[in-house]
């Protein structure tokens, strides 16, 4: 199974939508920002200016309306009424030249002076100056002519004989209704200008053509906000009202209206950052003041405002997709460790049914083995009466032959008998009778050598006499050893040994390695075989050596399976030694097979010797 942590990823098609959708609510987040934030930015600013306007606007109210009244104070004056109407008198001249100079100064006001209804000047606060306003002719001043239609003349303008800027008051003097001539008193508002322009905002006053008179830039001053036409200019120069100054335009462009007072508009170069302006009229004097504010600051507030917007929606995105990421990771990691769980059990599940059905099959097999086993032992025991028949059948024919000569020897004994008896020879029958007594006898011990294979084996290992096994196994192979004329040679030790075994089964294997030894040595020209006897670490060794031909190596490992025989079939079943080697198993001893140096088999047994103690 394949599984792995998968990394954070989206789709393809997922993430192309999640990148337009994050480009455009940015987008769309910036937009409102900058707007928002212009916005507020813009009404901090107006309310800033507003406030600053106000200010400006008072402090300018404030001087003129200091001085508005004084030319009216004045034209109440006798001396001056009565000047207008005898000016030739020297004497008041200089009173009244006096008299204006004082109030000037005492009202800390540029000039002061009376005209006479043709507009010359006759007296004047500058009497004694260089240059006296004295004996010059200002009919042509509108601020006179407004005074002599019996108003309160007021205009702003630059002194013909100062050349300073000045603001004009002029009232008429009467008597009666008549209106003799004016009084006039021109005040200027220099230091006004440069006590405002430490302020950031720029101060502007203009007239009703719009010009600018007052300003805290030098370089606005005479110019007009907007273009004017020709005929304004021309006007403007011949009323000689700033002099001979040249009058420019700053062209300002309108651009956002923000309210009646306040707009946003270009300083006429799109280069340079727009301004917000703010008017206010001062309906008395026919101005309007205003101030200009540079919107740098707004944009920069709104720069950092969009800065600072970004940052947060690009911090709150990355949260987001830290998050779902996360959220993901987690997901896929129990993902993983059910898919593991999962293996894990189907794993289990499968090894515990693989052990089952093995443990199912070991259990059959055990029980085939066990039935196996139990055929085995059967046969075996089968096996091992087959071989005490076949041994008994060798035997027969032995015993016939033994039992046989006997048998006619005592016939012949017993017609001896009876014939000696009838001639009364009694002492010879006696003796031919005593042979067949003799002879009985000796069958007798043939026939009890057949007991050994009626005896049933106990199956118990017990402790037996081995002299006494060698003895009864070579009563049985005796005659074969007779018939053959093989030579047996004993190397029995002298004392008795006792070794565990089955007294019948151990005669039986003796039996049976004899009688190979016997076959083996069949067609040697002497034949001899020996049973030699020694003991080893508790054991008995029983060595059964032959002259024979030996066992072909290649037949070694062969020679203790079952029916393996190199003997013709009446002869040899294969099944002698087979038997011998369990047998000998069974009683915890061991049984091999070798060849001799000098030529010939041998066959070692090793049995436990008995415990005597
Ligand atoms: P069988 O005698 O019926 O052949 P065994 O199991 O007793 O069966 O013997 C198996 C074989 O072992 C024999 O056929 C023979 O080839 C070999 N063998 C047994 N004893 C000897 C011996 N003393 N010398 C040579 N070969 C032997």
């Amino acid at each position: 199974m394949d599984i792995k942590f998968a990394h954070f990823s989206i789709k393809k098609s997922h993430r192309q939508l999640l990148l337009v959708g994050v480009t455009s609510s940015l987008i769309l987040i910036l937009w409102l920002t900058g707007h928002w934030s212009r916005q507020i930015a813009l009404e901090n600013l107006q309310q800033q200016n507003q406030h600053q306007l106000r200010l400006f606007v008072a402090n300018l109210q404030g001087q003129l309306e200091k001085y508005e009244f004084l030319p009216e104070l004045l034209a109440t004056n006798t001396l001056l009424i009565n000047f207008l109407q005898h000016p030739n008198d020297v004497k008041s001249i200089t009173a009244l030249n006096r008299y204006l100079e004082t109030i000037n100064k005492v009202a800390n006001a540029s000039d002061t002076y009376l005209m006479n209804a043709e507009g010359w000047t006759i007296a004047a606060s500058n009497w004694l100056s260089e240059r006296p306003f004295i004996g010059r002719n200002f009919a042509y001043r509108p601020y006179f002519q407004e005074a002599m239609k019996g108003k309160l003349g007021r205009y702003f303008a630059l002194g013909s004989t100062s050349n300073k800027r000045g603001y004009y008051f002029a009232y008429p003097v009467r008597d009666k209704q008549e209106i003799l001539g004016a009084v006039v008193m021109k005040i200027e508002l220099l230091g006004f200008e440069e006590s405002w322009s430490a302020f950031k905002e720029e101060f502007v006053v203009t007239d009703p053509d719009g010009v600018i008179f007052i300003s805290t830039n030098d370089e606005w001053r005479y110019k007009s906000l907007y273009p004017l036409n020709k005929s304004v200019i021309d006007r403007i120069h011949s009323s000689r009202r700033y002099g001979n100054a040249r009058i420019g335009t700053l062209s300002v462009v309108n651009k956002d209206r923000l309210s009646e007072q306040a707009q946003v508009v270009n300083m006429g170069d799109p280069r340079k950052s727009d301004h917000l302006m703010l008017v206010q009229d001062m309906p008395e004097a026919g101005w309007q003041v205003h101030t200009f504010a540079s919107l740098g600051v707004v944009n920069s507030q709104v720069l950092k405002s969009l800065l600072f917007a970004a940052i947060l929606y690009i911090a709150i995105v990355l949260l987001v997709l830290y998050v779902y990421q996360r959220g993901r990771r987690i997901k896929e990691r129990e993902r993983f460790e059910r898919r593991a769980k999962q293996v894990l059990e189907r794993r289990v599940k499968e090894r515990t049914a693989d052990l089952t059905a093995a443990n199912i099959r070991l259990l059959r097999e055990i029980e085939e083995h066990r039935r196996t086993d139990e055929t085995l032992r059967q046969t075996q025991d089968e096996l091992i009466q087959a071989a005490k028949m076949a041994a008994l059948g060798q035997m027969s024919s032995g015993i016939n032959h033994e039992l046989n000569q006997p048998l006619a020897a005592i016939r012949s004994y017993a017609d001896n008998a009876r014939a000696l008896l009838a001639r009364d020879r009694q002492d010879e029958a006696s003796w031919n009778l005593e042979q067949i007594g003799e002879l009985t006898e000796r069958m007798a011990k043939i026939s009890s050598q057949l007991k050994v294979f009626s005896r049933k084996t106990s199956g118990q290992i017990v402790s037996v006499s081995l002299q006494a096994v060698i003895e009864n196994a070579l009563k049985i192979v005796g005659p074969q050893l007779k018939d053959t004329e093989t030579e047996l040679h004993r190397k029995l030790p002298q004392e008795e040994l006792y070794v565990m075994s089955d007294m019948v089964q151990l005669e039986q294997v003796l039996v049976n390695l004899i009688t190979n030894a016997v076959h083996a040595v069949e067609l040697q020209a002497e034949r001899w075989i020996q049973i030699a006897v020694s003991t080893k670490q508790g054991k008995a060794i029983i060595e059964i050596l032959d002259n024979g031909p030996g066992i072909d190596p290649e037949n070694l490992g062969r020679i203790f399976d079952p029916f393996f025989t190199t003997k013709s079939e009446e002869r040899g079943l294969g099944l002698g030694l087979s038997i011998s080697y369990r047998i000998v198993e069974m009683m915890h001893g061991t049984l091999t097979a070798g060849n001799r140096e000098q030529g010939g088999a041998v066959f070692t047994l090793q049995i436990d010797l008995a415990d005597l103690n």
